[in-house]
């Protein structure tokens, strides 16, 4: 769990914690899987990552589910574009589905589903029994690592609760969810930046430690859980020492809307070079439920860069509904295409620090914003400078 977690099903029945396999190892199974929309590459990744550290725990994956099976679980799945979030109970049915079908999971195998829609209440993630989901987007809020790290720890973490069998339902009598971070596995992290402290400090305390021993976790699991703690805290701190020794390239706008970074030119069609071109002039963010109430902040850059403006684009960019009917706005690509050019040009780990990320603010509010300082930003006149435009006839009329 990251903020807190909830019970869907029972959790009080008794589960052996692993299996004898045979090989005189106790193998404790945990499979993972993927909404369709997230990348299948980065659940191999995150795979080969966990099983990297062998152990009782043994990661691996089995068939991924079709869109057409989701929309069998849950007929949102018809236009996955169109779910904005999902509910706990979403969430879990999914995985219960999931396990149900593939018929030779058993009962006291961990199955974990990562997805890239995100939760209604922002959690990244949570269990229910043996049922895991964990959010694999938006780790960019936290950091510049890669993703598969921050995804790696919440499997582990949501394992190691569950096997402690944390009291969910009552969690302001539970004591070992610790509400301020001390840099615990069981920190609550109720602000996901929060999350960092953690993941830099790779600690399961004494007291959660005690509590896994009087739930008779073994202790090669939890060496095992510490040993990927490890690997994952390494690539955090060394990030850090990263970006100290490589200052970060001023990115420039130039008057024609061309975008440099460190002399690398970020090639985009018009529109997602609006959007980021925006996003960078308005570096504080912009609510993510807010887009299309804020679209006149992308038509001023829009009439600004394109001879020939369409009346339409931005709108259809921006909001979901055009002339009355439903419809999906094209913000979302182009956010993707932008993070893409700048990974193309610059490499992932460079790359991070430019992306177009979406972030929470203390106030639990979404905003689609460029973490960037800004002192590293050279906005051209042209660019910042406000207008009211009048766009009639395929004619600019400046009006201030
Ligand atoms: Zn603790």
């Amino acid at each position: 769990m990251s903020r807190m977690m909830i019970q869907i099903y029972p959790l009080h029945k008794t589960i052996p914690m692993a299996i004898f396999d045979g090989l005189n190892l106790l193998i404790m199974n945990v499979y993972l899987t993927n909404t369709p929309e997230f990348s299948n590459e980065k659940l191999d990744e995150i795979i080969a990552l966990l099983q990297g550290i062998p152990g009782e725990l043994k990661f691996d994956k089995k068939d991924s589910f079709t869109q057409s099976q989701y929309k069998w679980l849950n007929p949102r799945f018809q236009d996955i574009e169109e779910i904005d979030s999902l509910t706990f109970k979403e969430y879990f049915d999914l995985v219960q589905g999931y396990r149900e079908f593939q018929k030779d999971i058993k009962d006291e195998d961990f199955v974990i589903l990562i997805s890239s829609i995100r939760h209604d209440g922002n959690w990244f993630s949570a269990f229910s029994h043996r049922n895991i989901f964990v959010h694999g987007h938006e780790w960019d809020i936290i950091s510049n690592v890669d993703s598969k790290f921050g995804i790696a720890y919440q499997c582990v973490e949501n394992i190691f609760q569950s096997l402690i069998d944390l009291d969910i339902m009552h969690i302001n009598d539970e004591p070992n969810i610790h509400h301020e971070p001390i840099g615990c596995i069981n920190d609550l992290c109720g602000y996901k930046p929060e999350i960092l402290k953690k993941l830099r400090m790779a600690d399961i305390c004494d007291s959660c430690y005690a509590r896994s021993q009087s739930k008779g976790v073994s202790d090669f699991i939890i060496t095992q859980i510490l040993d990927i703690l490890e690997v994952i805290r390494k690539e955090f701190v060394l990030s850090g020492r990263f970006k100290r020794k490589h200052p970060l390239e001023q990115i420039k706008i130039y008057p024609n809307g061309k975008i440099d970074i460190g002399g690398k030119n970020i090639v985009l069609n018009i529109l997602p070079k609006v959007l980021y071109i925006c996003l960078l002039k308005n570096l504080d963010g912009i609510p993510s439920d807010e887009v299309c109430e804020n679209k006149d902040l992308f038509e001023q850059i829009y009439l600004k860069l394109k001879k020939n403006p369409d009346e339409l684009a931005i709108q259809r960019m921006c909001c979901k509904k055009m002339k009355g009917d439903k419809h999906t706005p094209t913000f979302a690509i182009y956010k993707r295409r932008i993070n893409e050019e700048l990974i193309k040009k610059l490499g992932t780990t460079i790359a991070n620090y430019y992306f177009v990320t979406l972030v929470e603010d203390k106030n639990h509010q979404n905003l689609y914003r460029v973490n960037l300082p800004e002192d590293k930003l050279v906005l051209s006149c042209i660019i910042k400078r406000n207008y009211i435009y009048l766009l009639k006839n395929q004619q600019i009329y400046e009006t201030s």
